[in-house]
């Protein structure tokens, strides 16, 4: 079923058999997915695909583990541990859904196709290339590594973004021990090969850094006894503090542990430049220095996928830095595309652009002001829809609007709960200094994706009332609430056995009871039992066996 079209060759997902296989679903509509990560594939875990036509696009033919990542740099775990082939995933949800192993490398709103590529081979047809047409697309590409466009850093850092990623790094790690021990080397020689700099103090860095302590201190230092002493692990942060993310405590717990176990951590400090032996830094007090190192690992951050720049200029969202979406997860002016996970943020509506709006839904008797009970009556569709405000009383410890509408009228008029227009402006108008960005975390993308599945599964109701669920700006009733995310805390591994837990109401534990905690919610949360019986049985081994370094 391929037609040629403009030179590309064109799949043409006819259903002429398909037709006569399944009568009673004669047109089902085409959901084209690209993307199998954490967004991808927790949408299409929970999609109920007898409803659409599901096509998956990805480059890479498995779902990886993420968290575990850094795990597999030392070797803790095996890279086979941490993931599931998609084909397995899609076979479990019974019925039909094709994969393609490629990347899209263009998306074509105005046709509602997108142009992938397989590199599979240098002799398919039309290069590798091929179109698929959707009725709705949804983008979960991630993110790709962000290098600021430091000179060097492609050249010559490592990224831990993939599970190939992490087996390069482990490799690194080894032939520089290897490489430290050889028999010609003086001992500045060995002292370079030795330096493992580690770029980014978020928790990918710091985590990485401390399993590479664990590696060296738990099982290396043992083998190699004659340059267990050369060893020096840096730890390169811009800004002031590492794990800025985390509550100040654990930032200082982190701060400290590192110190005792010698990771050298270097706050302040700028990467301008990595050359093939040098590492180049900036600080405003000690100016440029250069230090030779090793091997560095470079995990500064994340930016957008080139294809989705592009995209995002075609859209109109070329002065954005992030694909954005609506709070039902639609990329913002372009029917038919969502977006989930990392390579998207959700462009949550201020309360001041519907102001006037909100006064009049809320002002049912048209008496040109607001009593409590008024605000009162919509104050629920208020919190669905701006969910800042819910913070903003929050974080005044208002406890409800009352409060808020007293504030407004000042001390002088306590007993007058009428506010018109302007004073109801002045009560809210701080409330969207409390907008919330998601942070880019596998939490986020797989709420979202399990989120849009759900709507899609009810997507007759949203044909029925394509404005969402909110009264305050639309007519009637509707069905959907917008995507409200729930944080369910998050681990910091700082190595020893010992782990930061910061959970739900700021409840902080750290030592060697959350790293317990840390060991059973990552074994719950794998995807399939045959993974989490491959994870715990490489952590029983560890324990017993310790790590293995040959590579
Ligand atoms: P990804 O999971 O990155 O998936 C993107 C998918 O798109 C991949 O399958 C990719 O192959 C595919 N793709 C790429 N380009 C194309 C293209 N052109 N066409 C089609 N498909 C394409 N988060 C946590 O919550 N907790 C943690 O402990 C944690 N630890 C982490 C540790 C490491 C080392 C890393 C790198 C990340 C960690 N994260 C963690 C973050 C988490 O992995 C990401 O936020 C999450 O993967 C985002 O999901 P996603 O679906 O948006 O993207
Ligand atoms: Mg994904
Ligand atoms: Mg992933
Ligand atoms: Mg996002
Ligand atoms: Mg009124």
């Amino acid at each position: 079923a391929a037609a040629s079209s403009g030179g590309l060759v064109a799949y043409a997902d006819s259903g002429s058999d398909a037709a006569v296989e399944k009568p009673q679903l004669p047109q089902r509509k085409k959901v084209v997915v690209l993307g199998t990560g954490w967004g991808g594939t927790t949408f299409l875990r929970n999609l109920d695909t007898r409803l659409y036509d599901v096509q998956v696009i990805s480059p890479r033919n498995y779902f990886a583990f993420t968290p575990l990542l850094p795990s597999v740099t030392s070797g803790t775990v095996e890279p086979r541990s941490i993931v599931e082939p998609i084909r397995r995933i899609l076979e479990k949800k019974g019925g039909e859904i094709k994969f393609w192993e490629a990347e899209c490398f263009k998306i074509d709103p105005q046709n509602k196709r997108i142009h992938c590529r397989s590199d599979l081979g240098t002799n398919l047809e039309g290069n590798g290339e091929f179109l698929v047409d959707y009725d709705y697309l949804v983008v979960a590409v991630g993110a790709r590594t962000n290098t600021f466009n430091t000179p060097g850093v492609v050249e010559n850092c490592h990224f831990l973004k993939e599970v190939e990623d992490a087996q390069k790094i482990r490799r690194s790690v080894m032939d520089c021990f290897e490489k430290a021990s050889l028999p010609f080397l003086d001992e500045e020689e060995r002292k370079k090969n030795l330096h493992f700099v580690v770029v980014g103090g978020g928790p990918t860095g710091v985590e990485f850094a401390a399993s590479l302590h664990d590696f060296v201190t738990e099982d290396l230092a043992k083998l190699y006894p004659s340059i267990q002493h050369l060893v020096k692990i840096s730890l390169i942060e811009a800004a002031d503090h590492i794990l800025t993310m985390f509550d100040k405590r654990i930032t200082h717990f982190a701060e400290d542990k590192f110190g005792r176990d010698g990771i050298d951590v270097k706050t302040g400090y700028k990467v301008v430049k990595v050359a093939k032996d040098a590492i180049t830094m900036q600080n405003p007090a000690t100016g440029d220095i250069s230090v030779p190192y090793g091997m560095a690992v470079w995990s500064t951050g994340i930016g957008t996928r080139p294809f989705i720049v592009e995209f995002m200029k075609q859209i109109g969202q070329g002065n954005r830095r992030v694909l954005a979406t609506d709070e039902w997860l639609r990329v913002l002016e372009c029917d038919g595309v969502y977006a989930v996970g990392d390579c998207a943020t959700i462009n949550q509506r201020r309360v001041m652009e519907d102001i006037s709006e909100i006064f009049k839904v809320a002002d049912k008797d048209k008496s040109g002001t607001l009593t409590v009970k008024e605000i009162q009556d919509v104050l629920d569709d208020i919190y669905v829809r701006y969910p800042q405000v819910q913070l903003y009383l929050k974080s005044k410890q208002m406890n409800g609007i009352a409060d808020l509408v007293r504030s407004a009228k000042g001390d002088a008029e306590k007993e007058s709960v009428e506010l018109n227009i302007e004073e109801f402006k002045k009560a809210l108008s701080l409330v969207d200094s409390q907008v919330k960005f998601l942070p880019a975390t596998a939490q986020v993308a797989s709420q979202q994706g399990q989120y849009l599945a759900r709507c899609f599964n009810k997507m007759k109701d949203a044909e029925e009332h394509p404005e969402g669920p909110i009264r305050i700006r639309g007519e009637g009733r509707h069905r959907f609430r917008p995507f409200r995310y729930r944080h369910l805390g998050q681990f910091a591994p700082l190595g020893g056995e010992q782990t930061a837990a910061q959970l739900p109401g700021d409840w902080i534990s750290i030592g060697h009871s959350s790293q317990w905690l840390w060991y059973s919610v990552y074994a719950t949360k794998q995807i399939s039992w045959r993974t989490r019986m491959l994870v715990v049985s490489d952590w029983t081994r560890r324990f017993i066996f310790g790590r293995d370094s040959s590579c």
